[in-house]
C-alpha cells in the first residue's frame, strides 16, 4: 500500500546533510518552495519545502509541520540554485539556504499598528486638540495613534481619549508601499552609434546567455546596460545588479534614480536590520523590481528574476572567503542558467576567466571602443624610481611632485593613490630590531596615527601607541617604516602647503554619509589633492580630476601569488581611469621600481587586450586557471601540531589519479590567523576531471580532528 501523499522534505537553514521529512496535515496542499515552520528538537524553525525524494521513516513517525507561512513560494530556479551552490562548494545545502534566509524576521508578516480614523457623525465636546485631530483626519485616512499625535501636534493621551469616546474608530491601514516601481519608460541619454549597437544587442537577449560588456571607464557601459534593465522591467521581470560593496556609492545610486525615477532596493552589509527585513519581504512579494546589491543579493528570493548584471565583474570582492566560499560572478552565471535568463558581465578590465570564456565563444562579447563624448583616455607614464629615488622618509618622486604642482597651478585636481591604510605598515626598534607583530596573526601591527593606535589589519587587534620598546626598554628608538595614506598626506602637506588635501580610506570614513560628503567636496572642487586607498578607485566621477599619481605601483606584485599581476593590473587600470573623465585630458604617473614588468608596460600602452593575452599564455603553459582547475584546502586549528598532523594525513590519503596533482601541505602565507595555525594544500586538476567528485572521495576518507577545521575553496582567488 502506498502512503498518502503528505510527506514533505523540508530544508532547514542549518549545516545538516540534507532535508528532513515532516508530515503535512491531511487535506492541506503544501507545495515545494513554500516557507514552513517546523518543530526541531524543542524549538520551532522556519525552512523551505524541498523537492528531494522522501526518506524512509514511516509517515506515522513524522512530526507534523506547524505552519505554512504567508509568502509566495521560493522559485524553482532559486531552489535548484541552492542545491547547485552547495554541491559546487562542497557545503551542506542548509548552509546555503541560511544565506537565502538571512533575515529570519522577514518571514513573518510585518506587525501593523492599529490605525484609526474619525468616526462618521461622531460628536464630542470640541477642544483645540480635538479640532486639530479632526482636521488631520479629514482626509479619511487611517493612522496609528502615534502618527495622529505627531501630525496634530497633540499628546497621545488626547488621541486615546477620543478612541475611548468612540470618536475614533479602528480601520484597516493600507501597508506602506516601500518600493515603487521603476519607470522603465523614462528616456536615457541619446546613445552614440556604438553604444546603440551594443544596447540593441543586450536588449534583445532572450533565454540564457552570458555577455561580456567591456570598454574603458567612461565609455558608457552603465548607460548601455541601463537599456537592458529597462527592457527587462518592461517585460515585467525583476532585475538584479551586483556590484562590489565599495562601488555601491551614493553617487552611483543617484544615477540609478535619475534614470528610473526611483531608488532601487539596496542590499549590502551596511543596510539596517529593519530595512533588510522590509527589503527581503518586498523582493519575495515582488514589490521590489530592481535590486542593487553586493554579492549576497544573489540569494534574495527573486521569483521573477529576468536579468542579472555583474558590474566590475573582475572584482575580487565578489568572492566570499568565509563560510560558504563562493564566487558571486560565477554563481550569477549559474543562476542565470538555471533561470533561463540573460546575464551581463561588465568590466573595463575583464578577468582572465571571463576573457577566456568570451574568446572561446561560450560568452557573447560586446565592446565599447572609446570614452563617451570628447573625453580622451589619459596618458599613462611610468616613473622609474631607480632614476628618481625619493628623499629619505619621502615617497613622492621629483617628476610626480612637479606634476602635482602643475596641476595645482592649472586649477585642477590630483589624486595620489596608495593602497595602504594607516600611517606606517611596520614599527621597528632601531636599537634592538624588535618589530611589533600581531599576537594572533602572521602580520605586522599597522600604525594608525590619527586614531592613536596600532592595529592588525587581519583580526583587528589593537595596541596603544608605544612610548618605549617592549623588548629593550629604550625610549625614542621606535621608527615607523614605510608609508600608509596618512603618512603620505603628511608628506603632501609639507610639499604643497597651500593645497587643500584630504584622505579617503575605509577606516577614516565613519559612515556612508561621511563618504558621500567627502565625494561631494571633491566634486565641488573643495579639495585639490585627494589621497586614497582602493576606495577611490571605483565608480567615482570627478570632472576636474586630471592627474592620478600611483605612489607604489609594485605593492600588489610583492606576494607573487597566481593572480598578483592580474589583480595589480586591474586595480591600477581602474585608478588610472579616474583621470580626465570630462573635457580635459588626464594624465597618470606610475611610480615603479620595475618599469619593465609586463603589468607596468601594459599600463603605459593602455593595452588591456595585450595584457590579458600575455597573462593567459603564462597560465596556459602552467596549466593554471582558466586552463586547469584549482581548489585550495585550508586546514586550521588553535594547536600547531594538530594542524600539521591533519594536513599530513590529508596529503598522504590523497587518491592518486591521472590529471590530478596535490601540492603541499605548506604553511599558509598567513600561518597564524586570528589565533589559528593554518596550513594549505592545493589541488590542481586538468580539464575534464570533476574536481568535486575527487574532493568528496578524498575528504570523506580522512576524519577531521576535534578543534581542527577544513575550508574548501574551489576556484580560489586569494592565497593567504
Ligand atoms: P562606464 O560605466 O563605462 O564607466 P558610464 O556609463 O558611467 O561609463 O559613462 C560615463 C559618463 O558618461 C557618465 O557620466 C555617463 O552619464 C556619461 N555618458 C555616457 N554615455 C552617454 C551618452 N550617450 N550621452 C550622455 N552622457 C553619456
Ligand atoms: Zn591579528
Amino acid at each position: 500500500m502506498t502512503e498518502p501523499d503528505t510527506r514533505l522534505a523540508v530544508l532547514l537553514p542549518l549545516p545538516l546533510a540534507g532535508a528532513y521529512d515532516y508530515a503535512a496535515p491531511a487535506g492541506l496542499m503544501v507545495r515545494p518552495g513554500q516557507y514552513v515552520r517546523v518543530p526541531l528538537g524543542n524549538r520551532y524553525l522556519e525552512g523551505v519545502v524541498w523537492d528531494s525524494p522522501p526518506g524512509s521513516v514511516a509517515l506515522t513517525k513524522l512530526k507534523p509541520i506547524q505552519a505554512v507561512l504567508d509568502l509566495p513560494p521560493m522559485a524553482e530556479a532559486a531552489r535548484r540554485f541552492i542545491d547547485w551552490v552547495a554541491a559546487y562548494t562542497l557545503s551542506p545545502p542548509g548552509a546555503v539556504l541560511k544565506m537565502a534566509l538571512s533575515v529570519q524576521e522577514a518571514l513573518e508578516p510585518p506587525k501593523r499598528q492599529a490605525a484609526y480614523r474619525w468616526a462618521e457623525g461622531a460628536e464630542v465636546k470640541p477642544t483645540p486638540a480635538r479640532k486639530r485631530i479632526q482636521e488631520l483626519l479629514a482626509d479619511g485616512l487611517a493612522r496609528p495613534v502615534s502618527e495622529i499625535a505627531v501630525g496634530a501636534g497633540v499628546g497621545a493621551g488626547a488621541v486615546r481619549d477620543l478612541v475611548k469616546l468612540g470618536a475614533l474608530t479602528q480601520a484597516p491601514q493600507a501597508p506602506p508601499r516601500l518600493f515603487h516601481a521603476p519607470d522603465w519608460g523614462r528616456p536615457g541619454p541619446t546613445l552614440s552609434p556604438d553604444q546603440q549597437a551594443v544596447a540593441a544587442e543586450l536588449r534583445q537577449a532572450e533565454g540564457y546567455s552570458v555577455t561580456l560588456l567591456d570598454g574603458v571607464t567612461g565609455s558608457g557601459k552603465t548607460e548601455v546596460y541601463f537599456e537592458a534593465v529597462a527592457a527587462a522591467l518592461q517585460k515585467g521581470r525583476q532585475v538584479l545588479v551586483l556590484l562590489p560593496e565599495i562601488a555601491l556609492s551614493a553617487q552611483w545610486l543617484e544615477r540609478f534614480k535619475a534614470r528610473f525615477g526611483v531608488a532601487p532596493a539596496v542590499w549590502h552589509s551596511e543596510v539596517t536590520p529593519a530595512r533588510r527585513r522590509d527589503t527581503w519581504r518586498a523582493v519575495a512579494e515582488g514589490q521590489a523590481r530592481l535590486v542593487v546589491g553586493a554579492r549576497s543579493a544573489l540569494f534574495l528570493p527573486l521569483a521573477e528574476l529576468g536579468l542579472i548584471i555583474v558590474d566590475e565583474e573582475h572584482d575580487q570582492a565578489f568572492k566570499q572567503e568565509e563560510g560558504v566560499i563562493y564566487h558571486a560572478r560565477d554563481m550569477a552565471v549559474v543562476r542565470a542558467h538555471l533561470g533561463g535568463i540573460p546575464c551581463i558581465l561588465a568590466s573595463a578590465t575583464p578577468s582572465l576567466e571571463t576573457a577566456a570564456n568570451a574568446r572561446q565563444g561560450r560568452y557573447k562579447h560586446v565592446h565599447l571602443p572609446s570614452r563617451h563624448g570628447s573625453a580622451e583616455l589619459p596618458d599613462v607614464k611610468r616613473i622609474d624610481m631607480r632614476k628618481f629615488p625619493p628623499q629619505r622618509h619621502a615617497w613622492l618622486s621629483e617628476p610626480l611632485v612637479r606634476a602635482v604642482d602643475e596641476t595645482l597651478k592649472a586649477g585642477e585636481q590630483s589624486l595620489l593613490f596608495l593602497n595602504r591604510r594607516g600611517y606606517a605598515p611596520l614599527t621597528l626598534c632601531r636599537s634592538c630590531g624588535y618589530r611589533f607583530q600581531c599576537p594572533n596573526c602572521t602580520a605586522w601591527m599597522v600604525e594608525h596615527r590619527s586614531q592613536h593606535k596600532l592595529v592588525c589589519h587581519h583580526c583587528g587587534h589593537t595596541l596603544p601607541p608605544p612610548d618605549a620598546c617592549p623588548s629593550c626598554g629604550e625610549k625614542e628608538t621606535l621608527v615607523a617604516l614605510g608609508p600608509g595614506v596618512e603618512r603620505l598626506a603628511e608628506e603632501a602637506v609639507a610639499r604643497f602647503p597651500d593645497a587643500r588635501i584630504e584622505v579617503m580610506a575605509s577606516d577614516l570614513m565613519e559612515s556612508p554619509r561621511a563618504i558621500t560628503e567627502l565625494v561631494g567636496r571633491m566634486e565641488r572642487h573643495e579639495i585639490d589633492i585627494l589621497i586614497g586607498t582602493q576606495m577611490v578607485a571605483k565608480g567615482h566621477h570627478f570632472p576636474q580630476l586630471t592627474l592620478v599619481g600611483v605612489v607604489d605601483a609594485d605593492l600588489g606584485l610583492a606576494g607573487g601569488d597566481l593572480r598578483a599581476s592580474e589583480k595589480t593590473f586591474q586595480l591600477l587600470w581602474q585608478v588610472a581611469g579616474r583621470a580626465g573623465r570630462a573635457l580635459k585630458k588626464g594624465r597618470v604617473l606610475v611610480q615603479t621600481w620595475q618599469p619593465e614588468h609586463p603589468v607596468m608596460a601594459a599600463l603605459s600602452h593602455g593595452d588591456v587586450e595585450r595584457f590579458l593575452e600575455a597573462e593567459a599564455e603564462e597560465r596556459r603553459k602552467a596549466g593554471m586557471p582558466p586552463f586547469g582547475r584549482l581548489a585550495g584546502l585550508i586546514v586550521s586549528s588553535p594547536d600547531p601540531a594538530t594542524t600539521s598532523r591533519y594536513a599530513q594525513a590529508l596529503a598522504s590519503a590523497a587518491p592518486r589519479q591521472e590529471g590530478v596533482e596535490v601540492l603541499g601541505p605548506a604553511p599558509a602565507p598567513l600561518a597564524l590567523l586570528r589565533g589559528r595555525h593554518r596550513a594549505r594544500l592545493l589541488v590542481k586538476t586538468a580539464f575534464g576531471i570533476k574536481m568535486q567528485t575527487y574532493l568528496r572521495r578524498w575528504l570523506g576518507a580522512v576524519p577531521c580532528p576535534k578543534q581542527a577545521r577544513i575550508q574548501v575553496d574551489v576556484d580560489p582567488v586569494s592565497f593567504y
